[in-house]
């Protein structure tokens, strides 16, 4: 079960690209030990679920949501953030599963999304007429956003910090689920705040209460019937997601269970790998490769058919299914010319294909804000199944960077966001994330486009 050569800690022995610049290599070791000696997140039950129900999603009968902030931040760590991520991921599922008459697998970019890879390494900002340059902020997990020497020095101890922040988030998302927040019986729970409804047009409302309504009868009149898959329709699960980037952290919480080959990481359900760190002779590849969990590969437009070819061989030789994922993000314009030849490399082997139309269409405005048009996010993904479409594949989910909040960070949308109004309420460290109303409107146009 476990591959030939490969231990937890392997991955020491190969380049690992976006490594932190830690000062201090002791205190790392002190931190991981700590995190080894811990309780974990998930369970590799868990994993096991969620890798048979992405085996069915690879087959068509299941479609996934995955979604959450670019960076999760400890300061966003308190109920109100966490329980509107879980219900706009919840209003969209509802969505999806009405348009696309088949179950939503829902996984959050949550409860562990510290840990972010960075084009530039170090920052230069002119601070009280003085340039100084930082390390660039690598997400909460190892250092603070703040454009301080303080704030921006990578920190160890932030990898436990992190890992508790995780653990609450992960506790209060549990403890809504299985408190009945979820169920499909009872949408009107997921309504968020009245401010936050006040942000949806009226349209878009009106279209969600019908559909909620629509599902709400068919679920009670298939009930009436004794219809059996209505459990298996209703019953609402949430699997977690992040990049395994910081291979310190991701090794300590990687483990052998009772009765179960191989080893699991049990800080997530389900990690990927991004597209920085993906090089097949690199460390990330090498840790990923002894994993028992599902395992994602973000796939951008200078991806290859070889890389394909190899990513396959490596990650998942045995063909198991629901095992590997390839999140593809090729950017509106690339997607025609670079997505068919990924499709054809992959031939028949087992991959879920998903589509995350966020990371090919980042740009910044003339005053240097990063944003991402509505309307480029919806191109990559009518593009994206148009050619899974053409090629015979299925389009098995979508992933989004986005927030029950009400920010401002993705221009378009039927509230018309313009660039002049992005600076109200930019609240991301990292990535331009949908808004709720942006979120809902494009589950919507997705669900209408592929129920055809
Ligand atoms: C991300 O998902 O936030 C990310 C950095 O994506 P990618 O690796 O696809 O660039
Ligand atoms: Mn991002």
């Amino acid at each position: 079960m476990t591959p030939q050569d490969w231990f937890p800690q392997s991955w020491r022995t190969r380049p690992a690209a976006q490594a932190p610049p830690y000062e201090d290599e002791a205190a790392v070791q002190r931190a991981t030990d700590t995190l080894a000696s811990l309780p974990p997140l998930v369970t590799s039950w868990e994993i096991e679920r969620l890798k048979s129900l992405l085996a069915e999603a690879q087959e068509g009968k299941r479609f996934v949501l995955q979604g959450g902030d670019c960076a999760e931040t400890v300061a966003d760590c308190r109920p109100e953030p966490i329980a509107d991520k879980l219900k706009i991921l919840l209003q969209m599922s509802l969505v999806l599963v009405h348009g696309l008459r088949r179950p939503v697998v829902r996984i959050g970019r949550f409860a562990g999304q510290y840990a972010k890879p960075r084009s530039q390494y170090i920052e230069t900002r002119i601070v009280d007429g003085k340039e100084v340059t930082l390390p660039s902020y690598f997400g909460d997990l190892v250092n603070r956003v703040g454009f301080t020497a303080e704030e921006r020095r990578p920190d160890p101890a932030n990898l436990v910090a992190g890992f508790h922040h995780a653990a609450l988030t992960l506790n209060f998302i549990r403890a809504l689920v299985d408190g009945g927040f979820a169920d499909l019986h009872h949408p009107h729970q997921w309504d968020l705040a009245f401010t936050r409804e006040a942000a949806l047009s009226a349209e878009l409302r009106a279209e969600y209460e019908r559909m909620s309504q629509n599902l709400s009868d068919g679920m009670h009149l298939m009930e009436a019937l004794g219809e059996a898959r209505i459990e298996e329709l209703t019953r609402v699960e949430f699997f977690t997601s992040h990049e395994g980037l910081n291979l310190p952290y991701e090794s300590a919480l990687t483990r052998e269970v009772p009765r179960r080959p191989g080893h699991y990481n049990l800080s997530t359900h389900l990690p990927w790998i991004g597209e920085r760190t993906r090089a097949l002779d690199g460390a990330h590849v090498e840790f990923f490769r002894g994993l028992r969990n599902p395992v994602g590969v973000k796939l951008g437009p200078k991806t290859t058919a070889d890389d394909v070819r190899q990513l396959i061989e490596t990650l998942n030789p045995e063909d198991e299914p629901g095992r590997l994922i390839f999140i593809t993000r090729m950017g509106a314009k690339h997607v025609e010319n670079e997505l068919p030849r990924l499709l054809e490399a992959a031939g028949r082997h087992r991959v879920l294909w998903i589509c995350d139309p966020m990371h090919g269409n980042t740009h910044s405005t003339a005053s240097g804000i990063k944003t991402r048009s509505f309307d480029a996010i919806l191109e990559d993904l009518e593009r994206t199944q148009d050619v899974h479409s053409r090629a015979g594949t299925w389009l098995g989910g979508v992933h989004f960077e986005l927030t029950g909040q009400d920010v401002t960070e993705c221009v378009g949308g039927a509230a018309g966001l313009s660039e002049e109004g992005l600076e109200a309420n930019y609240a991301s460290p990292c990535d331009p994330r949908l808004n709720y109303q942006q979120s809902l409107e494009l589950a919507f146009l997705l669900a209408r486009r592929m129920r055809g």
